[in-house]
């Protein structure tokens, strides 16, 4: 079983995304990328090189539902006719946008983060969703933890990987151990913990920081030899990869944890203190990782957090 990577152009600040192709039956796309003509054409010009048109794809499996992975999945679907989309039931987002939700709001609001902002960062969402068509609940299949996806000759079994998002999967070849692991690993930069509702009891937030470290230690588990992330070139030293992010984890952690005056902070005083200049997309994803490591250091006991009258979180150290 052959894993093809492929490299589609997208237009956001993260640059190319990658897809992974099994040119095998049944023929199997891992992400699809952005839904853009650049990253069409660029994906059909993959398959064309396995001697493979999108008509063949019969299954397309996302590690998760971020635009730049999920895209074009409707699309493909649509013209391979009876291809099936695969994805985990808490990856919510390809529903509808992820700041579309009132929970979303709920949850930034309760975070320090003023109406207006609240307001900019769902204007510029819309801007960003147009890269993706939404699936119906009837147009995608769930995958689950521990599932095998057969092809005539071997298969990928599903690692449930949450962290980037509540249902980011990864797909472990266990024949060599290798992984494809969509944006839970990413050679250069160390993946964001994105703010979302928690899947199973959406008032609460989901717990994205502790549930990466949990996802990255089991990853570490499987001792895998090299690992296809959504992002740059693989990695074949996960060890030391390993070891780098959870230093810069611990390391960012501080730093908020230094941040907070002795007044208390809400996460979005944090955020601004941590990314001064962070415009308009970047500043939903600075709320998110200041958000994320609040919530670690409070359930590590190194702070403590209280409602204010108006409903917002405020931190102080202990
Ligand atoms: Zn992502
Ligand atoms: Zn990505």
């Amino acid at each position: 079983m052959r894993i093809i990577p492929i490299s589609l152009p997208t237009p956001f600040y993260v640059g190319p995304v990658n897809v992974y192709l099994i040119a095998e039956e049944p023929v199997t796309l891992i992400d699809t990328g952005p839904k853009t003509r650049e990253a069409l054409e660029a994906l059909k010009e993959g398959l064309r090189r396995a001697r493979l048109r999108v008509s063949d794809i019969r299954r397309i499996v996302l590690t998760h539902a971020h635009e730049d992975h999920c895209g074009l999945a409707k699309q493909l679907r649509d013209e391979a006719k009876d291809a099936q989309v695969f994805v985990h039931a808490w990856e919510t987002g390809h529903r509808a946008g992820r700041l579309e939700y009132e929970e979303h709001r709920r949850l930034l609001e309760r975070a320090g983060v003023p109406a207006e902002e609240v307001a900019q960062m769902r204007r510029m969402y819309e801007g960003v969703r147009q890269y993706a068509d939404a699936l119906e609940d009837h147009e995608h299949a769930e995958l689950s933890d521990g599932e095998e996806i057969k092809f005539e000759k071997g298969a990928l079994r599903v690692v449930h990987t949450p962290g980037h998002t509540p249902g980011s999967c990864s797909f472990l070849r266990e024949a060599d151990r290798t992984v494809i692991a969509g944006d839970c690993v990413l050679k250069r930069i160390t993946p964001n913990p994105i703010l979302s509702p928690d899947p199973v009891d959406p008032v609460r937030r989901f717990h994205s920081l502790a549930e990466y470290l949990v996802s990255l230690a089991r990853l570490r588990s499987l001792s895998p030899t090299l690992v296809y992330g959504g992002h740059g070139e693989p990695v074949s030293d996960y060890e030391e990869l390993f070891n780098r992010y959870l230093r810069a984890i611990g390391e960012r952690q501080s730093e908020v944890i230094r941040l907070i005056p002795k007044a208390g902070a809400t996460a979005w005083d944090v955020a601004l203190e941590l990314f001064p200049g962070a415009g308009d997309v970047h500043r939903f994803l600075a709320v998110s990782e200041s958000v994320a490591h609040l919530d670690l250091a409070h359930s590590e006991g190194k702070l403590a957090v209280e409602l204010s009258g108006d409903g917002r979180e405020v931190y102080r150290r202990n």
